[in-house]
């Protein structure tokens, strides 16, 4: 199983990374927020484990925006202080379970593997439109039999725009999801992906499945097949 650990103590997320390893977990770190955020975005986890306090992009913030961009991998918030409040508000932005710090690593480790039998069976399901079909949990992507190779990049964007299926989507929407949250260059950088994206699944089927609604964004929808 396949395991993000955001945490800036860099000692615990070290103790947390070997540890998990040596009970057969496939462990990445995130020592801050944005990185934490990207990293989730980017690869594919069974399971996060979360800090709440973290320099750049607190965990309930990460929780929030990896729940609406359809994220569903399981998230275990651990909360600083031993607090109701804390614990309530980890479950409000979509966190599955929660543990309090200091906590024993024994229970951490019991309760990751129960959040995965939990979770596991709400992986992506395959998204479709017409002959295109996106497959967010084995990353890849085909028109009819077609094999489509997308970058990280493009997969997430019409991963993206999959999920939001018939919505027009603006280009700041897919910047705040796609990009991490700190990227603050050119917007247009969107178009270039999205034009990247068309070329790869629309252009050498004759097709316009991803369609640009001018001054509004994209949408996807299904063009034939
Ligand atoms: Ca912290």
């Amino acid at each position: 199983m396949r395991v993000l650990v955001v945490e800036d103590e860099r000692r615990l997320a070290v103790a947390l990374q070997r540890g998990l390893q040596s009970e057969g977990f496939s462990v990445d770190v995130a020592h801050d927020g944005p990185q934490g955020l990207w990293m989730a975005t980017e690869h594919d986890y069974d399971l996060i484990v979360l800090d709440i306090m973290l320099p750049g992009l607190n965990g309930y913030r990460i929780c929030a925006k990896l729940r609406a961009a359809g994220n569903e991998s399981g998230i275990l918030m651990l909360t600083a202080k031993d607090g109701e409040y804390d614990e309530a508000e980890a479950l409000d932005t979509g966190a599955d379970d929660f543990l309090s710090k200091p906590f024993s690593y024994l229970v951490l480790v019991a309760r990751l593997r129960a959040l995965g039998r939990r979770t596991g069976g709400r992986r992506p399901q395959v998204l479709r439109f017409g002959d295109l079909l996106i497959d967010p949990a084995r990353r890849t992507c085909s028109r009819g039999a077609t094999e489509i190779r997308l970058t990280a990049r493009e997969f997430a964007i019409l991963e993206y725009l999959g999920r939001r299926s018939g919505e027009v989507v603006s280009k700041r929407d897919i910047l705040e999801q796609v990009w991490d949250a700190a990227f603050d260059g050119d917007p247009n950088v969107v178009e270039v992906h999205v034009s990247a994206v068309r070329r790869k699944v629309d252009a050498p089927f004759g097709r316009a499945a991803l369609e640009t609604v001018r001054g509004a964004g994209y949408r996807l929808a299904a063009d034939g097949g």
